[in-house]
C-alpha cells in the first residue's frame, strides 16, 4: 500500500529598497528585495513548509531558527535541500510541487521557467513535477501596495 501525503506551506516577506530579491533560487533584477534573516526566498520558504507539512516534520522555523547565526544570509536552496533530505531519511520521495507567488512588481513571468529548473535541480525532480505560478493582487492589500510578497505552496510525497 502506498503512503501518499499532501502538505501546504505559506510565507510572507516584507519588501524594502536596496535589498536583493530571490525567488525559487533565482535573482530577480530590480531595486528592491526581501527583508529576512536568510536570503529571503519567500517561495522556497513556503515550499519547505509544504514539504515539512507533508511529512509532519514541523515547520521551517523549528529546523532553521531565525535567531541562529548558522542561517544568517543563507541561500534558501540549502534549506530546501536539507528538507528534501529529511523526507528521504523517512523513505519518502516527492510526487509534485506547486507554488503560487503573489507580487505586484516586478513582473516575474519571464523568470518562471528558470525558477522551475532551479527547484527541479535542487530536488532532483523532473521539471514536469515542478509548477511555479505568479499573480498580482490587482493593487489590493499589502502585496498590491508593494509592501510585501506572499507565497503558497503545496507538495505531495509518497513511499
Ligand atoms: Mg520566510
Amino acid at each position: 500500500m502506498t503512503d501518499f501525503r499532501i502538505g501546504q506551506g505559506y510565507d510572507v516577506h516584507r519588501i524594502e529598497a536596496g535589498l536583493p530579491m530571490y525567488l525559487c533560487g533565482i535573482k530577480i533584477a530590480g531595486d528592491c528585495g526581501f527583508v529576512a534573516h536568510s536570503d529571503g526566498d519567500v517561495a522556497i520558504h513556503a515550499l519547505c513548509d509544504a514539504l515539512l507539512g507533508a511529512g509532519a516534520l514541523g515547520d521551517i522555523g523549528k529546523h532553521f531558527p531565525d535567531n541562529s547565526d548558522e542561517f544568517r544570509g543563507i541561500d534558501s536552496k540549502i534549506l530546501l535541500r536539507r528538507v528534501s533530505g529529511m523526507l528521504e531519511a523517512k523513505g519518502y520521495s516527492i510526487g509534485n510541487i506547486d507554488i503560487t507567488i503573489a507580487l505586484q512588481a516586478p513582473k516575474i513571468a519571464p523568470y518562471i521557467q528558470q525558477m522551475r529548473e532551479s527547484l527541479a535541480a535542487v530536488l532532483e525532480l523532473s521539471i514536469d513535477r515542478v509548477s511555479v505560478k505568479a499573480t498580482t493582487t490587482e493593487k489590493l492589500g499589502f502585496v498590491g501596495r508593494g509592501e510585501g510578497c506572499e507565497c503558497w505552496a503545496i507538495a505531495s510525497i509518497l513511499k
